[in-house]
């Protein structure tokens, strides 16, 4: 059996509004069901213009991957030229549609491009708030807590993780990896259950030695191996979007191979009914092709505790 975990990740209010409905009616019709983490707060997609000056090959990432054509020049002045509009709030009915067709909700943060910007020098207690105004947006529209979290831009710390401890998340997916892990910085084993994205993403590979979309497609079949789970993560903002036909095209190529989709949170029961079994890795900064800048990525196995 091969196994396929998508994650979807809302970042911006464009990603929200008009990616998650059509990638709803696109698992619909075919049956499968993902996990959709969303960015509860402000959009401030302005903001990350900045990361031009500071980050070395985001210039490069934009013109690659033609950032204006796939998030839209508005959302690029959100934040800096345009205020900052809420996300969830603009409308709370589409989040509670998320969980009505049968898929799994969790936060993906409040201020997106805060954590991801900034999140290496925020201490515990920054952190800590903004998970409590993320879990407030979330309770106000769904009535009950989240329990599951995915890191914006794949940022993760000791602080956050000691952050998002005290909340009451049955498991996080804040990094890149290979397989499930309780996560370790230094000598602080945390326990709670990582399940990091696996495969790597359609923003990351477009355009990086000419590869299409057809050919980030065929990548993925690849990467499926018989009795392997792996973890995809798309964002609304691409695959929702300008790359939704290329997006559908993958997901019939892989029922047409036979992979069978899963939640993550499903995943995730299953592996903490034998929490002894689940190894545990050091949490390491790395960096992707395609990706600018550092990313949280998880460090050599080491066995179980
Ligand atoms: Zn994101």
């Amino acid at each position: 059996m091969r196994r396929l975990a998508i994650k979807v990740d809302v970042d911006t209010l464009a990603g929200f509004q008009e990616g998650v409905p059509p990638l709803l009616a696109l698992f619909q019709e075919r049956g499968l069901r993902a996990s959709f983490f969303v960015a509860m707060g402000p959009d401030n997609s302005g903001q990350a213009i900045w990361r031009l000056f500071t980050r070395k090959g985001f210039l490069h990432k934009m013109l690659r991957t033609r950032a204006p054509r796939l998030y839209g020049l508005k959302t690029l002045a959100y934040g800096t030229l345009l205020p900052a509009p809420m996300i969830v709030a603009s409308e709370p009915g589409l989040l509670r549609q998320v969980t009505a067709d049968g898929h799994e909700l969790g936060i993906h943060g409040y201020d997106h491009v805060h954590w991801q910007d900034h999140l290496g020098r925020l201490p515990q207690e920054a952190i800590h708030l903004e998970l409590l105004r993320a879990q407030k947006i979330f309770i106000k529209v769904m009535g009950y807590g989240a329990t599951a979290f995915a890191a914006p831009g794949w940022q993760c710390t000791a602080a956050s993780l000691a952050a998002l401890m005290t909340e009451n998340f049955s498991y996080v997916s804040n990094t890149r990896g290979y397989g499930p892990y309780f996560p370790r910085f230094e000598n602080r084993l945390f326990p709670i259950l990582e399940i990091p994205t696996t495969l790597p993403t359609m923003d990351e590979l477009l355009g990086l030695n000419g590869r299409t979309a057809r050919d980030f497609n065929q990548e993925i079949r690849s990467r499926l191996r018989p009795g392997q789970s792996e973890v995809l993560t798309v964002h609304a903002e691409v695959e929702g979007r300008v790359y939704r036909d290329d997006f559908a095209r993958l997901l019939d190529q892989l029922q047409t191979d036979g992979v069978e989709f899963s939640r993550l949170g499903d995943w995730a029961q299953e592996l903490l009914a034998a929490p002894q079994a689940i190894p545990t890795a050091p949490v390491q900064e790395g960096t992707l092709p395609g990706r600018a800048g550092p990313v949280a990525c998880q460090g050599p196995s080491e066995g179980q505790t």
